[in-house]
């Protein structure tokens, strides 16, 4: 029996974004495990790969002379620097996962994801916010592994960030994991139409 549930509806696309620190990742990571009707897509960035990070699965790994390329031949949905590196989203995956009525989750810093609503202004734009900004500093300093200097330059950007979250459709915050994941996968299934 062919399953038809999908024929002609193009998938939704949600953009995630929230300031380092704020727990993304764990939340992100539950939530696919709880979705497997959610693909999570694969940016490429010219960072180098941390430990344990593999190419095609964390990201693609891209050279930065093949990244500007990309960029001037219009490949990317969006594209940004961050902390000195490049970092994108490719036009032609994301349409084409769409175009197959796929859901497609991007994770991905606030210029871009701005840029992704302009371009798809049905995508929809979820921003995970700290409980505050002392709790955010307090995690920040509690990990021990950045100087005065960087927290503090950590904690500016994280304002501007916030800043920008203003034009999200949503925003929550995670001050509980249970309780974030909830509203989350609240947000995720009224888009669904679940
Ligand atoms: P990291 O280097 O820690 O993996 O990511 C740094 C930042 O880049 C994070 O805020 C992450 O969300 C963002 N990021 C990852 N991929 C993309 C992308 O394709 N486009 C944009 N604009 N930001 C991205």
């Amino acid at each position: 029996m062919y399953n038809f549930t999908n024929m002609n509806k193009t998938g939704k696309l949600f953009v995630i974004s929230g300031s380092s620190g704020v727990g993304k990742g764990t939340l992100l990571k539950e939530l696919l495990l709880q979705h497997p009707d959610l693909k999570l897509s694969i940016s490429a960035t010219t960072r180098n790969p941390r430990p344990g990070e593999i190419d095609g699965v964390n990201y693609f790994f891209t050279k930065k002379q093949d990244f500007e390329k990309a960029v001037q031949n219009g490949e990317f949905l969006e594209w940004t620097e961050f902390n000195g590196n490049y970092y994108g989203t490719k036009e032609a995956y994301v349409r084409k996962t769409l175009s197959k009525g796929e859901n497609l989750i991007l994770e991905i810093e606030t210029k871009g994801a701005l840029q992704i609503k302009e371009k798809l202004p049905d995508s929809i734009l979820i921003f995970i916010l700290p409980p505050s900004l002392e709790e955010l500093e307090h995690r920040l300093r509690g990990r021990n592994t950045e100087d005065e200097l960087s927290i503090q330059n950590r904690l500016k950007e994280v304002k501007r960030e916030i800043e920008c979250s203003k034009q999200y459709d949503y925003r929550v915050v995670n001050d509980d994991l249970s309780k974030a994941l909830k509203e989350l996968e609240e947000i995720i299934n009224r888009n669904l139409g679940v």
